[in-house]
């Protein structure tokens, strides 16, 4: 699986082209936007784990952006500013942005933040390296990563997405209205079959990953409305399957 994706907005052609060698180098994916209208666009159609942020951008004020961002989904943000920029720093903030650097700022400085905001973006039930667990599930969020029962489980970046969504609303029913925007943006927000499908891929595929592994009602349909997340005691509850209890 590739490493995280980055949306990159900055206005400055070298400063950009040096964050998009140095974030591709260790593992990033990373999509480039010089202009507002453009970081909207990339925003919509790759949906990154993260977004760097540059303030002062030719169209539009980038506080926009981070509140265009926030009406949609809990996306982390880092907000690039220049020492002049106070102002739209905390404005940026309030609106919603999870941390800053000021330029000029040390490129592992930046890797260190991007690694510590993504930790958090594991969602409340993340632990402190930004695993989150649930019964044989384990999906680690820096390294983009999912294993059952230790297995590796080989998912798109979209399935990985849909589970993460999932695993952090454990013991909660989410609509399918709230998944397709968090997953695959605003424009999907009706296409409902296409859930459908992703969701019984991925139980497909955490399954076949540990056949032993008890994964019965992790994601159960709620006719109408969208899917119930098992939590942690209504997934082990269930006996193994595979064993002799079952047989
Ligand atoms: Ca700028």
């Amino acid at each position: 699986m590739t490493g995280p994706a980055l949306l990159i907005v900055e206005d400055e052609g070298p400063s950009l082209r040096a964050l998009t060698d140095y974030l591709a180098h260790r593992g990033y994916v990373a999509y480039e936007a010089a202009t507002a209208q453009e970081a909207m666009r990339q925003w919509d159609a790759h949906r990154p784990d993260l977004v760097l942020l540059d303030l002062g951008l030719p169209d539009l004020d980038g506080v926009e952006i981070i509140r265009r961002i926030r009406r949609e989904a809990t996306t982390p943000i880092i907000i690039l500013s220049a020492r002049e920029d106070e102002r739209d720093k905390i404005g940026g903030l309030e609106a919603g942005a999870d941390d800053y650097l000021t330029k000029p700022f040390a490129m592992d400085e930046l890797n260190a933040r991007i690694r510590a905001v993504l930790r958090r973006a594991g969602g409340p039930d993340a632990d402190s390296e930004g695993r989150l667990r649930l019964g044989p599930i384990e999906l680690d969020a820096v390294k983009r990563e999912v294993r059952v029962s230790g297995e590796q489980v080989r998912l798109t970046p979209r399935e990985y997405e849909l589970l993460k969504v999932m695993l952090s609303s454990q013991g909660r029913v989410l609509t399918k209205g709230r998944l397709l925007r968090a997953v695959w943006g605003l424009a999907y927000a009706e296409e409902s079959t296409y859930l459908h499908v992703y969701v019984n891929r991925l139980r497909r595929k955490l399954s076949a990953a540990a056949p032993a592994a008890s994964l019965e009602g992790l994601i159960e349909t709620e006719p109408g409305i969208g899917y119930r997340i098992a939590d942690h005691d209504s997934l082990s509850a269930m006996p193994p399957s595979g064993t002799e209890a079952s047989r």
